[in-house]
């Protein structure tokens, strides 16, 4: 591998060897741009690498809110700017108990690229709190989020740095984020925010975006195999916002997500999640979002509790979209051993690295990297950010085209690079190396800072 490239990464497994997950991203993007390094040498003069790990600015903040009991408790607030070479930084915010700083880096660090490959003008960024939003009241929300709010506004803006959801923040939490920034300015800057209600400047199509961007990735790479949806039947892990969305859209193209795993086990529906079954699951969520097995009570189908549906036969497509980490060599090896074709990332590092090398060496696997398939919620996000900017709105119709559209280039563009640097359809190296050559163009052409 290029000398470079690996001094890089030593130097970032010793110096931030409290920070796993980070470590863990960097070392899988920079192995992939190794063959990009080697035609560019002036990047090493220019100490590109180094200025790619370390963010441009990353703050803490304390968030004190007090609960319906008149108790009051301490959060940790982070926001981390790490580049802003092609846009203002963008990027969610997670709520969750177990975010830490090395978290919020490997998600700021996959956003950079992420959004590069939208080929929309947004830098990388990502924050949250290690809030647990489960079982809180609206009113604890509200007030846990209009602190939040109280800390960061001065930090953010349309042109600076503009939040979005992720885990624990979806349309309820940004609303009571957005009523706040706007009552501490006084002006009506709607772009601050995207995943906004429609009322106040959201658009049509983004709660669903990351979801059905995804199965239209997923098209282009059945596509490219000569292969149709038509039939499919996909197993996924998760079924908050993102995994709803694919079984919605997966059910519309007359494929079926069969399987799909929660924190308490999974579930086996070999009819598929379509109809009103999909109601039922955003009810359930809503009100016990840790348990899947009241859709098997309901249904009459299989639950398996305590288990994954890595390794199930009777699929012909995996689409991990929980969490990070969330399929390792043990899991890996039980997919591969399947026979199942596809395998197809949707949450954000869903696969450590051993996992992850040992499926796309598998001759019979296609692997399909999340920063390219999850990429059309931000990539709407975005869209949301030029009808804000442009004070109109767009019809559903409009934006699902955009968005379609966008998640083709996204596979073009990936195919493309893997073809350039002789890698084949490696879908993987492709995403890497396109999300990184604009951001590097843009940080090489703006001199060292
Ligand atoms: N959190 C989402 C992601 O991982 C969306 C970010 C956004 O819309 O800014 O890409």
């Amino acid at each position: 591998m290029n000398a470079y490239v690996e001094r890089v990464i030593e130097y970032v497994k010793n110096k931030h060897c409290h920070e796993p997950e980070f470590v863990q991203t960097v070392e899988e993007v920079f192995t992939s741009i190794a063959p990009m390094v080697d035609k560019h040498p002036e990047y090493e003069k220019a100490d590109l690498l180094t200025r790619m790990v370390e963010p441009e600015r990353m703050f803490t903040f304390r968030v004190v809110w007090t609960d319906d009991n008149g108790q009051t408790h301490t959060n940790i607030g982070y926001r981390c700017q790490f580049n802003g070479a092609i846009g203002p930084y963008k990027g969610g915010l997670r709520f969750q108990s177990n975010v830490t700083p090395s978290i919020i880096k490997f998600l700021g660090f996959e956003q950079t690229f992420k959004n590069s490959l939208t080929g929309l003008p947004m830098g990388g960024g990502k924050g949250g709190s290690d809030f647990d939003p489960a079982g809180k009241s609206d009113a604890e929300i509200m007030r846990f989020c209009q602190s939040y709010m109280t800390a960061l506004y001065r930090y953010i803006g349309p042109d600076v740095d503009v939040p979005a959801g992720d885990m624990g923040v979806g349309g309820r939490e940004i609303g009571y984020l957005y009523g706040q920034y706007r009552r501490l300015k006084g002006v009506w800057e709607n772009g601050v925010l995207t995943g906004k209600g429609f009322s106040y400047g959201g658009s049509l199509i983004r709660p669903e975006a990351t979801g059905y961007g995804a199965v239209y990735y997923l098209q282009e790479v059945l596509k490219h195999e000569n292969d149709s949806i038509e039939g499919k039947r996909i197993a996924i892990s998760g079924y908050g916002n993102v995994g709803w969305g694919i079984m919605k859209k997966a059910a519309e193209l007359g494929a079926k997500v069969t399987y799909f795993a929660g924190p308490d086990g999974y579930i086996h529906d070999p009819d598929g999640v379509t109809g009103e079954k999909l109601d039922f699951i955003l009810e359930m969520r809503a009100k016990d979002p840790m348990h899947c097995k009241p859709y098997a009570d309901k249904y009459g189908v299989e639950f398996v509790p305590g288990a994954k549906c890595w390794g199930v036969k009777d699929v012909d497509i995996y689409m991990p979209a929980a969490t990070q980490n969330d399929v390792r060599m043990e899991s890996a090896e039980k997919i591969a051993a399947s026979g199942v074709k596809y395998y197809i990332e949707v949450a954000n590092m869903p696969t450590t690295n051993d996992a992850l090398d040992f499926l796309r060496s598998q001759k019979h696997m296609i692997v399909a990297p999340s920063k390219a398939v999850n990429a059309g919620g931000v990539a709407v996000s975005g869209l949301e950010m030029s009808q804000n900017s442009e004070r109109l709105v767009w019809t559903a119709e409009e934006v699902d085209e955009k968005l379609k559209g966008i998640m083709k280039v996204i596979h073009a563009m990936s195919v493309e690079a893997a073809e350039e640097y002789g890698l084949g359809y490696d879908l993987v190296a492709g995403a890497n190396i396109a999300g990184f050559k604009k951001v590097a163009t843009a940080m090489m052409e703006q001199g060292a800072f």
